[in-house]
Order: C-alpha cells, then sequence, then structure tokens
C-alpha cells in the first residue's frame, strides 16, 4: 500500500518514533529517521531497516530545537528520496514541576522541541507535498494534547498547540491531496516514560510496581499502556488513501483516559 513512499520520523532513535520507523520500512517506504543517540546503534538502526525490509534508509541528525537544521532535513529527504510522502513529527522530551517552579530553559526546550519543531518541518515539506498533490501529516501528540494534568505545563500547553496546528494546516491543504491529523496517545512504555516511573519512585519513596499501578496507569481505565503495535496500526491507516477523509483530527488512543 505505501511502497515506494518517503517517510520522514523525528525522534525516531528510541521508543515510538522508532517503532513508527520500523512500520513504515515494513510497509515499504523508504525512510529518514532522525533523533538523538549513540552514534553506532543510531547506524545500527539505519542499516536493519534496510537490510530487513528492503528499502532504503537516511539518518538526518537534526536538532529539533534548530529550525535551520529542519529544514536542511527535509531538503536532504527531498535529495535522496525525490520526496516527503509522509511527514511523523514524533520528538519529544518531557519535564515535571509545579509551574511557580518550572525552569525557563526547560519550558523554551519543549516548546521548541515538542511544537515549533512541527511547524518548521511542516512548513519545509509542505512545498513538495502540494507538488505531488499526495502528502500525510501525522503529528505524534498526547492524551495531554486535550486533557492536563498537573505538573506538566510546558508538555500540555505545546501538546495542545500541536492539536491547534494539526486543525488549521488540515483546513489549508484540505482539497491538495494532503491530510494532517493529529495521534494522542495515553501512556506507552518507551524510555521517556520509564524515566518517569523511576523519577516518581524515588519522589514517592514506593516501587516502580507501584508506581505504574497507582500513578502512571490510574490516568488510564485499560490499566494497560497503549502498545507500539496499536500506535503503528493507526499510523499507517492515517497514511494510507482509505484516510483520505479523515483530516484535522485529534484521535485519541488512550485506553479511555479522556473519556473521563
Ligand atoms: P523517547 O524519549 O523514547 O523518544 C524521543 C525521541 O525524540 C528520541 O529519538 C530523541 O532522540 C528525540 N529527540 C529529543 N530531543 C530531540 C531534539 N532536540 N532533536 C531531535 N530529536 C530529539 O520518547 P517517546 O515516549 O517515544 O515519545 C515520542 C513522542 O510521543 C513524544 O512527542 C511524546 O511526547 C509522545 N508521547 C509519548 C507518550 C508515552 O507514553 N511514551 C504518550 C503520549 C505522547
Amino acid at each position: 500500500m505505501l511502497k515506494g513512499k518517503t517517510a520522514l520520523i523525528t525522534g525516531s532513535t528510541s521508543g515510538i518514533g522508532k517503532s513508527l520507523a520500523e512500520a513504515f520500512a515494513a510497509a515499504g517506504c523508504n525512510i529518514m529517521i532522525n533523533g538523538f543517540g549513540d552514534k553506532k546503534t543510531i547506524e545500527a538502526l539505519r542499516a536493519k531497516l534496510e537490510k530487513k525490509y528492503g528499502v532504503q534508509a537516511i539518518y538526518s541528525a537534526a536538532d529539533m530545537t534548530k529550525p535551520d537544521e529542519i529544514a536542511q532535513m527535509v531538503r536532504d529527504a527531498e535529495a535522496d528520496f525525490g520526496k516527503v510522502d509522509i511527514l511523523v513529527n514524533n520528538a519529544g522530551i518531557q519535564y515535571v514541576a509545579a509551574v511557580d517552579e518550572f525552569p525557563p530553559d526547560k519550558w523554551d526546550a519543549i516548546i521548541a522541541i515538542n511544537l515549533s519543531s512541527a511547524f518548521h518541518a511542516i512548513r519545509a515539506a509542505l512545498p513538495g507535498m502540494k507538488a505531488k498533490k499526495w502528502g500525510r501529516i501525522i503529528n505524534i501528540a498526547s492524551a495531554h494534547g486535550l486533557v492536563a494534568s498537573p505538573f506538566k505545563s510546558a508538555y500540555v500547553a505545546a501538546k495542545h498547540g500541536m492539536v491547534g496546528l494539526t486543525k488549521v494546516v488540515a483546513l489549508e491543504v484540505a482539497e491538495m491531496g494532503i491530510t494532517c491529523n493529529a495521534i494522542c496517545p495515553g501512556y506507552v512504555k518507551t524510555p521517556l516514560v520509564e524515566g518517569q516511573i523511576d523519577d516518581q519512585a524515588k519522589a514517592r519513596g514506593i516501587s516502580a510496581e507501584e508506581v505504574v499501578r497507582d500513578v502512571i496507569l490510574a490516568a488510564q481505565p485499560t490499566k494497560k499502556f497503549v502498545s507500539f503495535e496499536e500506535l503503528n496500526a493507526l499510523a499507517l491507516f492515517l497514511a494510507g488513501d482509505l484516510a483520505a477523509s479523515i483530516n484535522g483530527a485529534a484521535l485519541s488512543i488512550d485506553g479511555g483516559w479522556t473519556a473521563k
């Protein structure tokens, strides 16, 4: 279905982005991966995508806090593959503190990586999509794009902003064969969440199992993490032609969290 398309996935050296990179490669897409990490590990991931799935995979080290590097990342993908058909804005970080204790530099970093990077990437990729009259923009927002939790001011603001950005882009591209949607996951067990489990266990003086049950999954009615496979399936569906009428949506995949 997606054979021969190109997918650029930001923040794909870890967690959800890495899982999406594998899923899109398995569906036949050429892939540009991006994100931080150990050089050898990233090269091993890139090579694995090529070998296992028979697609081309390239890596961009672009820092999502730097607009020029983001624009260059898109230009590099277009130069190598001729186009960017599918853009997944996934890179993100988290920081947890009360608003009046929230370090301004952490606020700026979260807004830059979790929100502004999507604007810069969309801005750079859209002209190519418009020229081909086909494109899919998938923004990985969060349940926190729809509802709030205490101590996550920057994250919640950025993710709500991403849902708003999604709607505006969707309206602008609606007649051009392009869609723009946000996926709003509940908790997925990635390194980003594992870090929170350890921090909360230390802060509260309880075990990691208790943090998962009583703190993290307390929000999620299913009491289960959202799986990578479930997220991959939703993203692949949005990228397909049968999702052409899903546009400007914020799709919850959160075990019922935001139904409350
Ligand atoms: P993760 O920490 O496992 O991965 C984050 C990725 O972003 C990594 O590849 C990292 O290198 C990259 N990244 C961070 N800063 C960057 C920068 N400045 N430039 C380029 N890349 C950068 O996290 P994850 O849990 O896989 O999160 C991925 C996305 O999913 C985030 O936007 C996050 O907010 C969102 N999300 C996660 C969950 C969850 O429960 N894990 C839930 C809802 C939404």
